[in-house]
């Protein structure tokens, strides 16, 4: 099946398969679910917050050939909720339903090298920076790229994989501590903000996008996000206008994200996410259509709806830190209480088995009317400190 040819809408109750079974992927269960569809979810943790909650939960790895076969023969379209699923795994899977986003499309995010490549050949504007493979390169890169970010190719999540380097020696260092995978090393940048961009494009390339999010990151992990963002109206559109044309170069159907860096008032794009992102959690509470209701209908090529927001809205993600707060060693359940008490704020938890350190584990979203970012912000940074993320 050509995966691109305009097909007729897939309609409830036909059954979705999503591959991987993280929180991203039990959105979309539950947004799908809403709307009358079912979802298998394949995910080799027999925890998966998706699989959990999911229509049938396939426990196995993402090339098992035998998940694969019940999940071709099941199931009506394909989507993913992380960038880490092999990119054969859905080559695969294209041969026998819709896969969307592509395999080339998703090959293109997973890997900062491809990704990197990619902003350059298409002249979009981004950081400085080196492919890493082996000790020579590292000995040819400018010293004008220093301090920098010596960033893993693959597999890298919240910060994973980073180390920050001073100099040649230290990025050297860190290099040798990779087991010779491919890096690229970028410089560090002073930045202004960060912000991001999530969208939806459809079969005929329609897009629709979402406001554009403010983001503050703590230790490499997205901390709160704010909307509308406070960058001037100019920069916000340049923001969805490159993002826009990332999509159509990808070629991209489904929803995905992308991260500016704004330096010295300008933008530079960071990475592409191609599934939805933590930074659009907001759009559950604050708009017309989640970006989650936006996967489903792209992937079933239903007209999307528009990106609109009827609300200001402050994200805070919960990590799993909150859980050993008061310096216990075993977990204890934050008092959640304290969170439902307040109002205009929605709390999301994720159903994770067990808390870790760093582990996303929920996030809560305040509402404020629409002229009233600051509100929002104010709202949730108050929550934040009431229920103890220090
Ligand atoms: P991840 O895949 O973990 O999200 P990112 O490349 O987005 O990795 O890095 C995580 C965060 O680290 C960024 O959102 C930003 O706050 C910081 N960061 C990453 N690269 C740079 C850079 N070159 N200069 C300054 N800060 C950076
Ligand atoms: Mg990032």
């Amino acid at each position: 099946m050509n995966n691109d040819s305009l097909t007729p809408p897939l309609l409830p109750p036909a059954t979705l398969g999503m591959l991987g079974g993280g929180q991203l992927g039990r959105f979309f269960v539950a947004a799908a679910h809403e709307m009358g569809y079912r979802v298998w979810v394949l995910d080799p943790d027999p925890h998966s917050p998706a699989g959990r909650i999911a229509d049938r939960h396939l426990c196995a790895d993402y090339n098992d050939a035998a998940a694969l076969a019940v999940i071709a023969e099941g199931c009506a379209a394909v989507t993913t909720e992380f960038e880490n699923v092999p990119a054969a795994t859905l080559d695969h899977l294209a041969r026998f339903v819709p896969v969307r986003p592509s395999a080339s499309a998703v090959g293109v995010c997973q890997n900062r090298i491809l990704e990197k490549s990619f902003l350059a050949e298409h002249g979009l504007p981004h950081g400085e920076f080196a492919v890493i493979r082996n000790e020579m390169d590292l000995a040819d890169v400018p010293d004008t790229l220093f301090p920098a970010i010596l960033k893993v190719a693959r597999f890298g999540y919240d910060g994973k994989g980073q180390s920050t380097v001073a100099d040649r020696g230290e990025a050297l260092a860190a290099f040798r501590q990779c087991s010779g995978e491919a890096c690229v090393l970028e410089k560090r940048l002073t930045l202004d903000c960060e912000v991001s961009v999530v969208l939806a494009r459809d079969q005929a390339g329609t897009v629709r996008a979402f406001p554009v999010a403010e983001n503050r990151h703590r230790a490499g992990i997205l901390d709160v996000s704010l909307v509308p963002a406070r960058v001037a109206p100019a920069l916000a559109e340049e923001a969805v206008a490159l993002a826009g044309q990332i999509a159509e170069k990808l070629a991209y159907v489904g929803v995905m994200a992308v991260e500016f860096f704004v330096v010295d008032g300008r933008l530079r794009v960071n990475e592409m996410a191609p599934r939805p992102h933590n930074s659009g959690h907001y759009t559950l509470d604050a708009c017309v259509a989640s970006q989650y209701e936006q996967q489903v209908r792209a992937l079933c090529g239903l007209p999307l709806e528009s990106g609109a927001v009827h609300s200001a809205a402050a994200m805070v993600n919960v990590l799993g830190d909150l859980w050993f707060a008061h310096d216990t060693a075993s977990a204890q359940e934050p008092d959640w209480g304290q969170l439902f008490a307040v109002p205009a704020l929605k709390l999301h938890l994720y159903g994770k088995h067990q808390a870790r350190r760093g582990r996303k584990m929920g996030h809560f979203t305040a509402l404020a009317p629409l002229e009233d970012a600051e509100g929002a912000l104010h709202a949730a940074l108050s929550a934040r400190t009431a229920i103890g993320i220090g």
